[in-house]
């Protein structure tokens, strides 16, 4: 049978037509002409340092993999992570906004408001923006809108068990040599002689003494220069922490932080609106409708999202996003591994009303700077953000392991669990 030319010509026109060329593109290729991605596989290893720190890690069909962190409420995230697999297996891990906002409604009746749900998809946030940001070539601050500036500030966590004793000159002469400009110390404490009640927290005359002794006796021991927090971990009633806030008024803190539980926004706001000292919160807030109400009532003056727990990488922008259309800063939490830091650090970088960022490592300083490839990452008290493709540092496998909570899996298919 012959084809009449005329038809033959048409056929072959239609197939090669520039409408049915740029689909068929479209269905193979990114805009940087790699094949599409897909996602293959997502795994976890959980790690005992500050707490429980669950690593995740999502696999690819061209041997690109990203890496993330999820913390405090990360008890039963790697269960919840496998949950998520059957939503991830085959799709696109470019499309972040769309895998992660799929996922946490799918989870409305499983507890997406908050707590283990959010903290899970919180570390495959990050895993997915570590692999987009490999895919693309590019430093995650560039997708999140580009940085606004090179490094970022930290502020030691020190750690000081004993306020009042020598272990404060040794960790502020420590942390003047490493050059942090701001230190946070614990006030809050849970066997205080001057207690009365194991459960009720309302503090007596002598436990606030006690709190300020406390502060007096680190701000005398740092330099001037180095700013200084004090944290009461949202233990005690609001009027224990009305009392405390103005107590402290004369040592001008960088914040007091949590003075009341956070559940209760309108307690947070008398406790503001009573006192000079400012006060951040935020820490166990999760997504931005968490911190919507903080933002509303005025309850803060400066917020701590905690990246690897409230959302991941861009909710934690989107929060700060907020919070800069009230003229509040962010602070963020932060006690995980130089991976879920250096994470944090890219959102730091990118967004304008960032103030200062937690390290929480100088008991174990030597094994901070072995957990990743690259070593140490801090310089001076500041964090310089690398331009390498994703987060920019890789974990180092053999050290990390060595915190391996026992009996759970390294990084093992979730088809073989
Ligand atoms: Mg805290």
């Amino acid at each position: 049978m012959t084809i009449p030319r005329r038809s033959f010509l048409h056929e072959v026109a239609g197939a090669l037509s520039l409408p049915a060329l740029s689909q068929a593109i479209q269905a193979t290729s990114s805009p940087y002409r790699r094949p599409k991605l897909k996602i293959t596989d997502i795994r976890t290893a959980e790690i005992a340092l500050h707490g429980h720190q669950t690593h995740v890690r999502i696999y690819t069909d061209q041997d690109i993999t990203g890496q993330g962190e999820a913390t405090d409420a990360a008890v039963g995230a790697a269960a919840l992570l496998r949950s998520f697999r059957p939503m991830l297996l085959g799709q696109d891990p470019l499309n972040v906004e769309a895998l992660w906002e799929r996922i946490r409604t799918a989870g409305i009746f499983a507890g997406a408001q908050g707590g283990q749900y959010v903290t899970a998809l919180s570390g495959m946030e990050i895993a997915l923006w570590d692999v987009a940001g490999k895919a693309l070539g590019l430093p995650i601050y560039q997708l999140l809108g580009g940085k606004v500036r090179d490094r970022v500030r930290m502020y030691c966590d020190s750690s000081i068990r004993d306020p009042l004793g020598k272990e404060t000159d040794d960790k502020a002469a420590w942390v003047a040599q490493h050059g942090f400009t701001a230190v946070k110390i614990d006030i809050d404490e849970a066997r205080d002689p001057a207690r009365f009640d194991r459960v009720n927290w309302t503090a007596s005359n002598r436990e606030i003494d006690h709190m300020v002794q406390k502060v007096r006796r680190v701000r005398e021991a740092l330099d001037p220069k180095i700013d200084l927090a004090a944290d009461l971990h949202g233990r005690y009633d609001m009027t224990t922490g009305k009392r405390v806030a103005i107590e402290l008024e004369p040592f001008r803190l960088l914040w007091l932080e949590e003075p009341a539980p956070p559940e209760n926004i309108d307690a947070l706001r008398d406790i503001r609106q009573a006192t000079k000292t400012p006060i951040c919160c935020g820490e166990n807030l999760f997504l931005r409708h968490g911190f919507r109400e903080v933002l509303e009532k005025r309850a803060a003056d400066i917020l701590m999202p905690d990246i690897q727990k409230c959302g991941g990488l861009l909710e934690a922008r989107k929060i700060a996003d907020m919070a800069h259309t009230y003229y509040v800063p962010v602070a963020p939490h932060c006690v995980v591994s130089p991976v879920g830091t250096m994470a944090s650090c890219h959102v730091c970088a990118a967004v304008p009303n960032f103030l200062v960022l937690e390290w929480h490592w100088i008991d174990s300083h030597d094994f901070w700077k072995e957990f990743v490839q690259e070593g140490e990452i801090i310089r001076e008290g500041f964090t310089t953000i690398p331009d390498r493709p994703g987060i920019g540092v890789e974990m180092n496998e053999a050290a990390a392991r060595r915190k391996q909570i026992p009996g759970t899996p390294w990084f093992v298919s979730g088809e073989k669990i």
